[in-house]
């Protein structure tokens, strides 16, 4: 594999509902999962709004319930969809936070920020996750950090998998490649095993984690991982269970409470809690309470949940993973028994049904359950960034070969779609549709429309975008010959271009898609950059609030002391008093937040000078000191 970057590189798995990150260390010869400032290998995929802040994962999680409408999470599942598309139609209806359509028909997420109304694309809630994983890695390292390979499901397409990129651009990261989260997968599963495969090994990843489902079948052979078939859901993990659970707690209330939530962020945001908790519970207990304090008009709610209810009430969803998992083997053409090492990835995994019914389907084959399944796609992630980094020793050499996931081609007469690069396909690929003609005499122009799909109806395929082409007036059936490329990272590229001539164009899918232009994502990255110094300036002020509230509680402590207290005059007394008074409502007065480091900083020192002159007059040295 030709090695292009230099300095260090960071792999990211960007998850619907938790993220994680990895590296490459070169002094143990592996990759290493970076833990986060509360010590976790994932961290969540939340950010949040306030009248003053703006947080990021852990705290924007833990306060979802008390501000759920400023608290976006999902945003996976918003990038590089349209507003009307159906998924986020049915999406929208149980957010709590509000989506509404923009410019190209792109969702805009609204949000409260600093009491103005604020919206964001999808990629900029994404942009800001990646910024989080970023912070986390070089606080880890102590370096700068620019490169990073991310994570998309197999089952991205091409405005998803470009969404997810710009979102690492607007985080200020060089993203050297998308991989798909299975292939990563694979790569980690592959190390794992030390490479130590005899022969050629036909490995199964099933990759059920938040938000998505992720298929795929791929061929170990002599250090090359060829993906065979992909299949899944962008839409299927486990949410999906929780909101299934959600709503049958919801009736259960309406039922039995005659309370109904339903339109009440904060009620349901406080149930889905309880839900996923009680969800994880079950994968290990067969079962437990869903237990919610004050749910709604002080009303405490608890109710028993059996590990086969949960299973009676989502066993649709688990069978369809079936179905998807059934269409990879065939997509692959091969049966069941050439399998030989099925993996399971992803937090949903741990479900036992998921389990039963996968070890049914592959008629009692054991599970690879060895690899950590929250952390296997960031660790593949991360040996995939040091394949690409010069200079790295020692990673494991594989290669991976990845596949398009949907069939990519042209809308020719009739609304008949062309495929010139069909699904399955090994990528980098590059193909050319030589059959392309005029349809009418004297044709001045000829239109482009790309789309992606299996569909035999163009129209009912996805529409990546279109352009024209101008060409010489000449009878019908003048050739235009159309070159799709397809990189590394499965983004594609379309030329058409007219021989005789040699006119020549390339698709700008962006506008059509709605995707983001060059200027919007300067933009973006110049925005993200203010909310870093916001986020810088804050994390100073709490810092200097911290330190004088600190030395203000010592400082009362000392004047508590009745040794001290005798020995203080009584002007000088007051004058501390007063000074730890002024210190206190500094501190606490809410309008205070908004003030400068420097203001406490600055309060500090008078009080430090002040406290000092008092202790210096009473002990004629410095018996009496400040408790460090
Ligand atoms: P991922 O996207 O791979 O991070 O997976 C996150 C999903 O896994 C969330 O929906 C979690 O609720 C779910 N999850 C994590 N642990 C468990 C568990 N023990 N049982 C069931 N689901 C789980």
């Amino acid at each position: 594999m030709a090695k292009k970057y230099e300095g260090p590189a960071i792999g990211i798995d960007l998850g619907t509902t938790y993220s994680c990150v990895a590296v490459w260390q070169e002094n143990i010869n592996r990759a290493e999962i970076i833990h986060n400032d509360q010590g976790n290998g994932t961290t969540p995929s939340v950010v949040a709004f306030t009248d003053s802040l703006r947080l990021i994962s852990n705290a924007a999680k833990n306060q979802a319930a008390a501000n759920p409408t400023n608290t976006i999470f999902d945003a996976k599942r918003l990038i590089g969809r349209k507003y009307s598309d159906s998924i986020i139609q049915d999406d929208i209806n149980l957010w709590p936070f509000k989506v509404v359509a923009g410019t190209d028909d792109n969702p805009m997420i609204l949000v409260k920020y600093k009491g103005e109304e604020k919206r964001f694309v999808a990629e900029e809630i994404s942009s800001m996750i990646l910024s989080k994983m970023h912070d986390i890695a070089e606080k880890f390292l102590e370096l700068p950090v620019k490169n990073a390979v991310i994570t998309v499901p197999a089952y991205f397409n091409d405005s998803q998998r470009k969404a997810t990129k710009d979102a690492g651009i607007i985080a200020g990261l060089n993203v050297m490649r998308i991989i798909n989260e299975p292939t990563a997968a694979a790569l980690a599963y592959g190390i794992q095993k030390g490479g130590n495969f005899v022969g050629k090994r036909n490995i199964f990843i099933f990759d059920l984690g938040g938000g998505t489902f992720d298929v795929s079948l791929l061929t170990l052979k002599d250090d090359k991982f060829e993906v065979k078939a992909t299949a899944g859901d962008t839409h299927l993990g486990g949410e999906d269970f929780d909101n299934r659970m959600v709503n049958y707690f919801a009736n259960e209330l309406k039922r039995k409470n005659n309370l109904d939530i339903s339109g009440n962020p904060k009620a349901l945001r406080k149930l889905r809690t309880a839900c996923e908790r009680a969800k994880r519970t079950l994968s290990f207990d067969i079962e437990t309470t869903i237990d919610v304090d004050a749910i709604c008009q002080g009303i405490d709610f608890c109710s028993p949940v059996t590990r086969a209810k949960f299973e009676q009430i989502n066993i649709d969803l688990f069978e369809k993973c079936m179905e998807i998992v059934g269409s990879c083997l065939r997509d692959a053409n091969m049966v069941k028994s050439s399998v030989d090492d099925i993996v399971l990835i992803g937090g949903s995994s741990r479900i036992p049904k998921v389990h039963q019914l996968l070890q049914e389907f592959f008629k009692g084959k054991d599970l690879c359950m060895s690899i950590n399944p929250d952390e296997a796609v960031a660790y593949g992630a991360a040996v995939q960034a040091a394949l690409l980094i010069e200079g790295i020793e020692n990673v494991p050499d594989f290669i991976l070969q990845d596949i398009t996931p949907l069939s990519l081609g042209i809308s020719t007469k009739g609304d008949i779609m062309s495929v010139v690069i069909p699904r399955n396909t090994p990528i980098p690929a590059k193909m050319t549709e030589e059959r392309c003609k005029t349809s009418v005499d004297n044709q001045f122009g000829v239109s482009i429309n790309v789309y992606e799909g299996e569909r035999i109806k163009a129209s009912e395929n996805n529409l990546l975008g279109l352009f024209s082409l101008l060409i010489p007036r000449a009878p019908r059936g003048l050739r235009i010959k159309v070159c799709f490329a397809i990189d590394a990272d499965g983004i594609l590229n379309v030329t058409a271009e007219e021989e005789t001539t040699g006119n020549k164009k390339e698709i700008t899918i962006t506008n059509v898609n709605g995707r983001l232009s060059t200027e919007e994502i300067e933009r973006m990255i110049q925005e993200a950059e203010n909310f870093k110094v916001e986020d810088l300036k804050f994390q100073m002020r709490a810092r200097a609030m911290n330190a004088l509230d600190d030395y203000l509680y010592k400082m009362s402590k000392v004047m508590e002391d009745n040794n001290v207290s005798s020995m203080v005059t009584p002007a000088d007394k007051t004058k501390i008093n007063s000074a730890i008074m002024n210190g206190k409502s500094l501190i606490d007065n809410h309008g205070n937040q908004h003030k400068e480091a420097c203001v406490f900083v600055d309060f500090l020192k008078e009080l430090q000078g002040i406290f000092e002159a008092m202790l210096n007059k009473i002990n004629k040295g410095s018996k009496i000191k400040l408790e460090q």
